[in-house]
């Protein structure tokens, strides 16, 4: 069977790095049945790619991501696991495009499978750090269990008390993640409101710790967004 990736060695490159971290996840025992998400802005995109017809039609993302004009992204599918991921990238991720209006996207390659439920949260940062001129190219969610069980204590959950723990605890977490770890109270997972709290820790950190759920990083790239959490962990 063709594949988007047949003859295109940079985004092959790409999402195997993707599949690379979701089999990290999964050994580590972060990523229980689909659990987790990754969502990458791919860089690399040729004109025949610009010309593939949609699988499907257009569907909202619930928001206007200004920035996003055009972008494509590889993202995990909903109610796909990590460890499949890992194993079958194209089966279990799909390459989207967001259309000119920047509230929808559609489905471009390999399969129809729909995108991540946190694509609205994930996309709404990627609209964000390209708006700053971030280079970061990646968003990587998961459920690191040690981490999301210290924000059962109230203490931890104020403003750089955990990150100040870390640091004094493992030397490489100031080293290695020097911006600190990010505390976001609950929200509903998927939702807006978690999105959009989401994205004002952003101006001070690049690993976020949603509280009582799981930790979300960005990245110049999949790996590096991973190495972040796995320093933290
Ligand atoms: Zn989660």
């Amino acid at each position: 069977m063709s594949s988007i990736l047949d003859n295109r060695p940079e985004l092959t490159k790409q999402v195997w790095e993707v599949a690379e971290v979701a089999g990290y996840l999964w050994q580590k025992g972060w990523a229980e049945r689909n659990g987790g998400n990754i969502t990458v802005n791919i860089t690399v995109i040729d004109d025949e790619i610009r010309k593939l017809p949609p699988l499907g039609r257009a569907i909202s993302i619930g928001r206007t991501l200004p920035y996003l004009k055009n972008a494509y992204f590889f993202c995990k599918g909903t109610n796909k696991r990590m460890r499949d991921l890992a194993r079958y990238p194209m089966e279990n991720g799909s390459i989207i495009r967001i259309s000119k209006d920047c509230a929808h996207y559609e489905i471009i390659a390999d399969q129809a499978v729909k995108p991540t439920s946190e694509l609205a949260s994930h996309l709404s940062m990627h609209n964000h750090l390209i708006g700053k001129g971030s280079n970061y190219k990646a968003v990587v969610h998961t459920h690191p269990i040690d981490l999301i069980a210290m924000t059962h204590n109230p203490e931890f959950l104020k403003k750089d008390v955990l990150t100040n723990l870390l640091w004094s605890m493992i030397p490489e977490t100031r080293a290695f993640c020097p911006r600190g770890l990010g505390i976001i109270p609950y929200a509903l997972p998927g939702s807006f409101e978690l999105a959009d709290a989401t994205l004002k820790e952003l101006e001070d950190y690049d690993v976020l710790m949603w509280e009582k759920h799981g930790v979300c990083a960005v990245g110049e790239n999949v790996m590096e967004a991973f190495d972040m959490i796995d320093t933290l962990s």
